[in-house]
C-alpha cells in the first residue's frame, strides 16, 4: 500500500528521506556504537551535530552575524511568555497584531507580564485577512510590534515583511518557517515551535538579535533567560538533543534539495493547485481574502456540512489523513507543510472533484 498522505496541522508529516537517515543512524550513529539518544550533550560528537545543525539553518536563512541562534525546549507557547518577560520592560509596551487564534494566545500570554496594545486586528472580519498597514495604530515607543506570520488555524498569512520602522519585529513562524525565503534582518526575533517544517514536537527555535535580550529586567528563569541561552550556545541544562538532531537532518534535506527559493518554488505551486481546484468549484469555499492565503495551511468548508463525515472517511479511505478542521473553527483543512509533496496535493485535488462529482 502506499504510504499515506498526512495532512496534519502538526506535529506533521516530515521528510520521509530524513525519517529513514534518522533510521539507520537510530542505534549508531556515524560507527560511534551509540544512538544521537545516548551522547552526553557535552561531548564532541553532539556538539559537532549541534554545530552543525546551526551553521546548516544559518546558511539556509542567510541569518547575519548579529543574530543569535537558540535551540530551547518547551513549545512556541512558552516563547509567547520567554519574549515578554526578555523584551517587554516593566514600565514599558507591546503592540500586537491580532490575525487570529494564535496572535490571540501570544497577546493573552504577553499581558501576564506586561502592558500590551491591540494595535490591529482583523477579528471584526472573521480573521479572514491581514489587517490594512494603513489601518495599523503603531506606537513609536512599543518594546517590540509582534505579529503571527502563519495563522495556523484560520490559514492567513503575511506575504510581504510589514514596515514597522525602528521598532523591533517579533515574529512567531510557527508554521512556515522555512517554507520560503525570510529577510532576517527585518526582524528583531523569529521564532517558532519544530513541529510543523522543523521536527520532532517539544523544541523551539529562537533567532534573535544579540542587542534584544536584557532589556526587560524582571527577575525570570534562567533557561528561559535569552541573554543567558546564547552565552551558553542554548545550553544552561541539557537541550533537547534528539529533536536538534532530527532539525538538523530537515536542515541538511533542506539544502540539498536546493534551498529556500526551491522550496517556496514548490510550495507556491502545491498552493496554487489546491486553491485553484477550491476557487474552481462552489461545493468547496475558502473564507481567505487572496493576497493573504497561507501557503501552509489551507482551510475549505464544504457547502453541505452534513457531508463532512462522509468527506472525511472517504479522504481516509484514499490515505488522505488528518484533514479535519481545527476544533474551534469546524469544517477542513490541508496542511502542506515543506515536507508534503505535490503528488500529495494532487491526490487530495482528485479526490476533491471526485467527491463534488458523486454528492453535489
Ligand atoms: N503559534 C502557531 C502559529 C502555532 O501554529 C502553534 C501550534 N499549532 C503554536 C504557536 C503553539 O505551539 P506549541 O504547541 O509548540 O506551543
Amino acid at each position: 500500500m502506499r504510504k499515506p498522505f498526512n495532512f496534519s496541522a502538526g506535529p506533521a508529516v516530515l521528510p520521509e528521506a530524513v525519517l529513514a537517515r534518522a533510521a539507520s543512524e537510530m542505534s549508531d550513529w556515524h560507527g560511534t556504537g551509540m544512538s544521537v539518544m545516548e551522547m552526553s550533550h557535552r561531548g564532541k560528537d553532539y556538539m559537532g551535530i549541534q554545530a552543525q545543525a546551526e551553521a546548516d539553518l544559518r546558511e539556509l536563512l542567510n541569518i547575519p552575524s548579529g543574530y543569535r541562534v537558540l535551540f530551547l525546549a518547551g513549545g512556541a507557547t512558552l516563547q509567547f511568555a520567554a519574549l515578554a518577560l526578555n523584551l517587554l520592560p516593566e514600565d514599558g509596551s507591546a503592540d500586537y497584531i491580532d490575525t487570529g487564534i494564535w496572535s490571540s494566545k501570544a497577546i493573552g500570554e504577553a499581558q501576564r507580564f506586561g502592558t500590551v496594545r491591540v494595535a490591529a486586528s482583523s477579528k471584526d472580519s472573521g480573521y479572514t485577512r491581514v489587517p490594512d498597514r494603513n489601518d495599523w495604530n503603531l506606537d513609536p515607543n512599543a518594546a517590540y510590534v509582534h505579529l503571527c506570520g502563519n495563522e495556523t488555524i484560520g490559514g492567513v498569512e503575511f506575504h510581504d515583511t510589514p514596515d514597522v520602522g525602528r521598532v523591533p519585529l517579533v515574529v512567531d513562524a510557527s508554521s512556515h518557517i522555512l517554507s520560503r525565503p525570510m529577510d532576517v534582518r527585518r526582524y528583531g526575533m523569529i521564532y517558532g515551535g519544530a513541529q510543523k517544517n522543523i521536527g520532532p514536537a517539544g523544541l523551539s527555535l529562537v533567532i534573535i538579535r544579540e542587542d534584544l535580550p536584557g532589556r526587560a529586567r524582571r527577575a525570570m528563569p534562567s533557561i528561559l533567560d535569552y541573554g543567558k541561552q546564547a552565552e551558553n550556545d542554548s545550553m544552561i541544562n541539557t537541550p533537547p538533543t534528539y529533536a536538534i538532531y532530527l532539525a538538523g537532518l530537515v536542515f541538511q534535506w533542506l539544502k540539498d534539495l536546493g534551498g529556500l527559493t526551491e522550496m517556496a518554488r514548490r510550495n507556491e505551486a502545491k498552493a496554487r493547485l489546491l486553491y485553484d481546484a477550491l476557487d474552481a468549484s462552489s461545493f468547496y469555499s475558502n473564507p481567505v481574502a487572496p493576497e493573504n492565503r497561507s501557503w501552509m495551511n489551507v482551510p475549505f468548508t464544504l457547502a453541505d456540512a452534513s457531508l463532512d463525515a462522509e468527506f472525511l472517511k472517504g479522504a481516509e479511505a484514499r490515505g488522505l489523513m488528518n484533514l479535519k478542521g481545527h476544533r474551534s473553527v469546524g469544517g477542513m483543512r490541508a496542511s502542506i507543510y515543506n515536507a508534503m509533496p505535490l503528488e500529495g496535493v494532487q491526490a487530495l485535488v482528485d479526490y476533491l472533484k471526485e467527491f463534488e462529482r458523486t454528492r453535489a
